[in-house]
């Protein structure tokens, strides 16, 4: 574990206004897990997190414009499937029950896919955070992208965190409600951008843009856009930390899947400490890098101070790596006073040892084999996918009827569902029931020809009549026979089991009374 505060003979000078020449100390209200865990009442602490600079900030703003480029731009993706489809990349068109993604088309018989790809992303992300803690937290997360967003708007209005906490704090001048509703103003654009984009992944984008310009989109889709319009607003605009600290479930979860060998965002307090302002000419003798300027404090969009040791609040979004790196050469020592590490490390570094990474360890090799055996059933039931689906419901009321003639007619509601990109052709017959004679409500009897066409489910009133002379061979009131959906180019042949229902034979009564059976 880190140790911090582990000397005090060379005491912060809490007063200093420089934490070394030319380095201002921040006066910044550092949240502590004290102040957090007490019972009382209080509230929030306005969060000004300063501007970084450097790797991580840069990473972070390439998330930020791939992930939400992806999230703006995907549903104007056009991708054609021929003339009787839609042409959008990405839909989901629960209307008539199937996604597409790209090349990749699912029916709602085949959601499995998609809880596949669920547990391969959560498996995905107990591996990220076991090797390397919060990453999806600090990196790719909605709240942390689209809150990062609203700050760059905030930032752009009113200024980084100096200027901020003078708008704030001053009084309500002309200057400051402009500034204010111009940020408000810009919020509300990316937020209904935001519920704008959410409902084009449901509908072809450019017809529903048209709609809802004119005010002749589904009442559904105004519902969804003022729905993710207000929650985008207020949990990035708004909310923002509070929803990490309070509202989301995940830190508790993510903190049963690191370990000692996890890297995580760490204050290396074996170097660090005892930490004090350092003056012009001073020696580092005998004390820590650090210099109490709180730098790492004012960038954290958390409001936390990461010397306190890894906290639940902490994002890992790696800012204060940036800001005590920019100290460290500033003041000229190493960087990575802050840095990605593990607590194995952590404590052999304070024992003047190194604990080398180990990321293949048994947690992490659990993980990527799940994901390996699931990807591997996904994969084997995406190569022996059907084309076509065949699903059979028989007619609850009456269960059979027995015509005038003796014989006994049974009701099907068949539903014959085409997943190829063209119209076929299917034949239909029922095996296993002698003499059976198969007729379809308005196409005909005798393997009449089905048309399906492309992309297309067709559910067809299916008769199956067995006459009286051929009737010695049902048994009883349940006969078991299949349909066969024959396909009229290839014949090749779905079968789909269904049961045959008569009345009752004498001897089944007989055994049923002695059975007690009513
Ligand atoms: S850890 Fe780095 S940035 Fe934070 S107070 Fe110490 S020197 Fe400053
Ligand atoms: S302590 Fe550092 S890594 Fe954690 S949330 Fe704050 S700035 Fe991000």
């Amino acid at each position: 574990m880190t140790m911090i505060n582990r000397a005090a003979d060379i005491a912060p000078d809490s007063s200093a206004a420089e934490a070394a020449p030319g380095i201002v100390r921040v006066d910044v209200k550092v949240s502590t897990p004290a102040e957090r865990n007490a019972l009382s009442y209080a509230s929030r602490e306005k969060i000004y997190a300063k501007l970084a600079h450097g790797t991580f900030r840069n990473i972070k703003w390439a998330v930020m414009a791939v992930t939400l480029g992806i999230y703006y731009l995907l549903p104007w993706i056009r991708w054609n499937r021929g003339p009787s489809l839609p042409d959008q990349a990405f839909l989901l068109d629960f209307a008539n029950q199937r996604l597409f993604f790209g090349p990749i088309e699912i029916w709602a018989q085949e959601l499995y896919y998609i809880t596949g790809l669920l547990i391969i992303s959560a498996l995905g992300l107990f591996l990220v955070t076991a090797v390397a803690g919060r990453m999806w937290c600090g990196y790719t997360c909605p709240q942390t992208v689209w809150t990062d967003l609203m700050i760059v708007v905030e930032r752009f209005w009113q200024g980084d965190r100096s200027a901020r906490i003078r708008l704030d704090n001053g009084p309500w001048t002309f200057e400051k409600v402009w500034k204010k509703t111009a940020t408000h103003i810009t919020w509300l654009l990316v937020a209904v951008a935001t519920g704008g984009a959410f409902v084009f992944y449901f509908r072809d984008a450019p017809t529903l843009a048209a709609e809802l310009i004119e005010g002749d989109a589904p009442a559904l889709a105004y519902v969804f856009l003022g729905v993710f319009t207000a929650t985008t607003y207020l949990l990035g605009g708004i909310a923002r930390e509070q929803v990490c600290i309070y509202m989301c479930p995940w830190p508790r979860i993510q903190s049963a899947m690191y370990d000692r060998e996890s890297l995580l965002i760490s204050y290396r307090g074996y170097r660090g400490e005892p930490r004090a302002p350092h003056k012009k000419g001073q020696s580092w003798e005998g004390r820590g890098d650090c210099i109490d300027c709180k730098a790492c404090v004012a960038v954290c969009p958390m409001g936390i101070d990461i010397r306190n040791g890894v906290q639940l609040e902490c994002i890992q979004c790696a800012l204060c790596i940036d800001a005590c790196d920019d100290i460290m050469q500033r003041i000229d020592r190493p960087q990575g006073l802050i840095a990605y590490d593990t607590f194995r490390n952590l404590d052999a570094a304070s024992h003047h040892e190194r604990a080398p990474l180990r990321i293949v360890r048994p947690r992490t090799i659990l993980y990527a084999a799940l994901i390996a055996v699931v990807c591997a059933v996904m994969l084997g039931a995406w190569l022996n996918r059907s084309v076509l689906d065949v699903s059979v419901l028989h007619d609850r009321n009456p269960v059979f009827v027995q015509l005038s003639d003796g014989s006994l007619r049974n009701g099907f509601t068949v539903k014959i569902l085409n997943k190829m990109h063209e119209a076929r052709t299917f034949r239909l017959a029922a095996e296993g029931l002698k003499g059976a004679q198969v007729s379809i409500v308005g196409i005909g009897s005798g393997e009449p020809a089905i048309e399906v066409v492309p992309d297309n489910l067709r559910a067809l009133k299916v008769l199956v009549t067995v006459p009286a002379a051929k009737q010695d061979d049902l048994k009883g009131a349940a006969t078991p026979f299949r349909f066969a959906v024959i396909d009229a180019s290839d014949g090749a042949t779905t079968y789909h089991q269904a049961t045959f229902r008569g009345p009752e034979h004498e001897s089944e009564h007989e055994s049923d009374h002695e059975l007690g059976h009513e």
